[in-house]
């Protein structure tokens, strides 16, 4: 049994606090968006309940991850700082309720569950962060890409024409 599946209900009503570090090599969706898998995210969980009285967790995540910039092809280091309020229901048609109720809020209602993994939850909240196409502010070595022919990539459209012939 993985250590950080919680029961997240239990987690809440005993408002219980848990925090570690998960290296960057053991998020393996997250690994896969970095050069070396160096690095790792620093995280905190903190169980209580909203002023509504739902089940509520504040998470915090922070660390260091090394990306590919997407214009000079060399590492970058990207810094995940991140947090989010997750609201828990008990089910979907509850959450729907549950969203509409606290639209104005800066929660993210989440159906929740006896069996919750933490190290997912951390992951996915470090993967948001993550840009889609992340550049340095000012890249060291353009030249890299200047250089290097632009590959022509025929449209689909052209295909499409192509095809009719
Ligand atoms: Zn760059």
């Amino acid at each position: 049994m993985n250590a950080f599946v919680i029961d997240a209900f239990e987690f809440c009503r005993l408002k219980e606090q848990r925090n570690g570090e998960f290296p960057v090599e053991a998020l393996p969706r997250l690994a896969e968006e970095s050069v070396d898998r160096s690095g790792s995210v620093v995280w905190s969980l903190q169980g209580g309940k909203n002023l509504h009285g739902h089940p509520q967790m504040a998470l915090s995540v922070s660390g260091k991850i090394r990306l590919l910039c997407q214009r000079c092809l060399t590492p970058l280091d990207f810094a995940i700082d991140s947090g989010a309020v997750l609201v828990l229901a008990p089910d979907e048609d509850s959450a729907d309720e549950m969203d509409a109720l606290l639209a104005d809020e800066d929660v993210e209602v989440i159906v929740g569950s006896h069996a919750f993994d933490i190290r997912q939850l951390v992951e996915d909240e470090a993967l948001l962060t993550i840009p889609l196409s992340p550049r340095h502010e000012a890249c060291e070595k353009r030249l890299a890409v200047d250089s290097v022919p632009e590959v022509k990539k025929e449209s689909p459209f052209a295909v499409l024409k192509n095809l009719k012939k």
